[in-house]
């Protein structure tokens, strides 16, 4: 009999696995419907190219939890990547998110930060309300009509599949304008990186103990035949867990096209959005662009991965956070709460977009609170 049932090889369920074995010692048993462990961090080498890339979407490890670092670092080594975003609007090239280059170079001016602060304040002026219709008013509201048609509209319109005008103004997050030339895209971050082996080579060393058994290809339902002694931790999504019994909740999807370019380098850099409508995706990735330290960076052809927006609810990658998902959540986790010896977390069950470090720290929490509860 095992101690722990874990369900799902993410970060989540990884790093709990990984405490129970090591700090108390018991028997944990982590398993996963898909063929692979790492969740949605699964990095692989590409066969022809050689280059790792990210299956499910460039990853960046970014944190300014202290904790979460030194947690980390016991199980893989960084390298100096720092992360950068460009846009390509109309041929050209542009720093994201918005920054003193960006605004310099798409109104031909050579402003200072004090001069488009006041020229930001001017565009703006006439979008100003007390509260906002939609999507579009409250974008206008921030950088004025120029900037959000070249660089938020038609990005906004491909990744939802519906006109910014009929999306609610909560979806719209605070843009980070920057009036600066600073285009670190994470500034604001004390550290950040790739894992110099690869995201996969951390799992690998987070399920290392002997008290860990892994077991791929194994879906888990509520009549799962293995019961463990203390806890089952379930990291999957709730709604499908109790087959949709008060509704399915909405996600937003990705799809990704690999190809092979002959060239040494393709576009300079790792991530470039694309926010125009002649193009149906959104960014071009270029994993060679993450580990410009290795062998493989020299080499004369290149990996890239078009980035499609998608509805398949079958791969959820964005939760939509609005109130009625919001509500619905609530429901399956209040039922869910009475089980008796189940618990749940991470992306999926919270359905919350998490970074990986507040993954690890939710999972680290988690950790403490069930050996308190031993
Ligand atoms: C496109 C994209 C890009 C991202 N980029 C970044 C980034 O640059 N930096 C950053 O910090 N974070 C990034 N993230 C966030 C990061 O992916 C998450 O923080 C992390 O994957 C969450 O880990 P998790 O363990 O909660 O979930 P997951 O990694 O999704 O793991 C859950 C696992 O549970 C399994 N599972 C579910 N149901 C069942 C079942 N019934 N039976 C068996 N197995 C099941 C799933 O197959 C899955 O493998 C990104 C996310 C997305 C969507």
């Amino acid at each position: 009999m095992t101690d722990y049932l874990i369900v799902g090889l993410g970060f989540y369920g990884c790093v709990l696995a990984e405490r129970i074995a090591n700090v108390l010692n018991k028997k944990v048993l982590i398993i996963d419907q898909r063929d692979h462990i790492g969740g949605n961090c699964f990095s692989k080498v590409d066969r022809e190219t050689g280059i790792e890339y990210h299956v499910y979407g460039t990853h960046i490890f970014h944190t300014s939890n202290l904790k979460v670092w030194e947690y980390i670092n016991k199980f893989t080594e960084f390298n100096n990547y720092r992360h950068q975003v460009l846009s390509k609007h109309k041929k050209k090239i542009y720093q994201m998110p918005i920054n003193l280059e960006t605004i310099n170079s798409l109104f031909n001016k050579n402003f200072s930060p004090k001069e488009a602060s006041a020229f930001l304040k001017k565009i703006t002026k006439k979008y100003k309300r007390n509260s906002y219709k939609n999507f579009e008013d409250k974008a206008k509201s921030q950088i004025g009509d120029k900037l959000y048609s070249a660089f938020i509209k038609n990005y906004t319109k491909k990744q939802w599949k519906k006109d910014p005008k009929f999306l609610p103004s909560s979806i719209f997050n605070r843009l980070p304008i920057r009036l600066s030339y600073n285009e670190d895209y994470y500034e604001q971050t004390q550290w950040q990186g790739i894992p110099k082996n690869g995201y996969t080579d951390i799992f690998r060393n987070l399920l290392k103990n002997k008290n860990i058994k892994v077991a791929l290809n194994k879906k888990y339902s509520l009549n799962f035949k293995i019961r463990p002694k203390y806890l089952t931790i379930y990291t999957g999504a709730l709604d499908k867990l109790l087959d949709y019994k008060f509704g399915k909740l909405d996600w937003r999807s990705l799809n990704f096209k690999k190809k092979i370019v002959n060239v040494k380098d393709y576009q300079g850099t790792s991530v470039i959005n694309y926010p125009d409508l002649n193009k149906k995706y959104t960014r071009i990735h270029e994993p060679k662009h993450l580990h410009p330290e290795r062998e493989v960076f020299k080499k004369e052809k290149t990996l890239i991965i078009e980035e499609y927006p998608s509805n398949n609810i079958n791969e959820p990658y964005y939760p939509i956070n609005d109130e009625k998902n919001r509500n619905l959540h609530r429901k399956y986790k209040e039922y869910l709460n009475k089980r008796k010896k189940f618990a749940f977390g991470g992306r999926l069950a919270d359905y919350a977009y998490y970074d990986m470090d507040m993954t690890i720290s939710a999972a680290l929490k988690k950790f403490e609170k069930i050996k308190s509860e031993l």
